[in-house]
């Protein structure tokens, strides 16, 4: 068993919401964050099939890769079948429903990741950047006695470690001296009311990516001895990760787009894959963008795709990329986010080992 707001931490250590796109649905849509779950269901769309499922096998919450309320509701009707039905019959049930979108379309692992694994493609990196880490410098003094055991504290908490490298608890410490007076009404650590204190203390700073910086002050301030801790948080103009919509990377070997097509078909099981664009172009570096990704053809050609996997695509589009000689493709908006729905599902049932998590198609 775990509460709704326990799953929505997963979730968001999984798809974390601030890669989400600007304006796009995010999080819990519908329902408690007290609420207990013993079941979960992960899908792509929160279909009524969907919600129906959840109630007869007892769910109390729904994950799903599209947000159920995209749009602001002005109604909430049982004889609109959705989403006005699907969020009434949620609520009556007590199904939570969640969503992680473009935040899942973007993180690492997520969507587009599992896309560019279905095909083999190596050397992945983002089509489109969407999200730079912010990066801060967290500085704080100890005393030397302490000084261990608060960097093991932050370090543990994320303190000096950048998302994506191979390094972590990575500080600078410098040995100094701190002085202080304690005012009537303190309680000194160190020191006594009414004199000048100086302790030996290390100054120990960090590169931390602004969202872990919280927990790292949180995590801090618990063990730090003194009554009043003096420390500084100051921005960087350096960054860290990027992160990005759609994936680009190389083929294990030179294809041809008829080849390119039957690949694709085989690998999301989907017979009817359209694509245009010259039919004796070899294609090596491929770009794919789960959903109507049509939009990242330019980011596409910029980083050297012959090709591009997306689904939705409309009729100018498939003209814009003829006339560029450019292969785009066409494998259909679920066949193309299934597998990263699905992939969510695995990594929530690996994350919440109490509770059972099933994928419906
Ligand atoms: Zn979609």
């Amino acid at each position: 068993m775990a509460t709704v707001s326990e799953v929505m931490a997963s979730l968001d250590a999984i798809a974390p919401q601030h890669l989400c796109m600007e304006g796009d649905p995010r999080g819990l849509l519908v329902g408690d964050p007290q609420a207990e779950v013993a079941r979960l269901v992960v899908c792509l769309d929160v279909t009524p099939a969907v919600a129906e499922h959840a109630r007869a096998v007892g769910a109390r919450m729904i994950v799903s890769h599209h947000p159920l309320i995209y749009n602001p509701l002005k109604r909430i009707l049982a004889s609109e079948p959705h989403p006005g039905g699907v969020v009434l019959s949620c609520i009556k049930s007590d199904i939570a429903v969640a969503c992680a979108h473009t935040n899942w379309d973007i993180a690492e692992g997520g969507v587009n990741d599992v896309l560019a694994g279905l095909l083999g493609l190596r050397n992945v990196r983002p089509v489109q950047t969407t999200y730079r880490e912010p990066l801060l410098n967290v500085t704080v003094y100890v005393p030397a006695e302490d000084s261990e055991a608060v960097w093991n504290e932050m370090a543990n908490a994320g303190a000096g470690h950048l998302t994506g490298l191979n390094y972590d608890r990575c500080g600078f410490w410098s040995e100094g001296m701190g002085t202080f007076r304690p005012l009537p009404g303190a309680e000194p650590y160190k020191g006594q009311v009414g004199t000048v204190a100086r302790v030996d203390e290390y100054r120990i700073e960090s590169i931390t990516p602004a969202q872990k910086v919280p927990a790292v002050l949180a995590a801090m301030r618990k063990i730090h001895p003194y009554e009043e801790v003096a420390y500084n948080v100051f921005p960087l103009s350096n960054t860290g990760k990027e992160f990005g919509l759609g994936r680009v990377g190389e083929l294990p070997e030179m294809l041809l787009p008829a080849q390119l097509r039957d690949r694709i078909q085989s690998a999301l099981d989907f017979d009817a894959v359209r694509l245009v664009g010259p039919a004796d172009k070899p294609i090596r570096t491929v770009a794919v963008g789960g959903g109507a990704c049509a939009f990242l053809m330019p980011d596409a050609m910029k980083q050297g795709a012959d090709a591009l996997i997306t689904s939705d695509i409309r009729h100018h589009e498939y003209m814009d990329a003829e006339s560029r000689g450019f292969v785009l493709v066409d494998a259909g908006h679920a066949q193309t986010e299934t597998p990263g729905a699905r992939e969510l599902a695995s990594r929530l049932r690996a994350a919440l080992p109490d509770i059972s998590v099933d994928f419906v198609d």
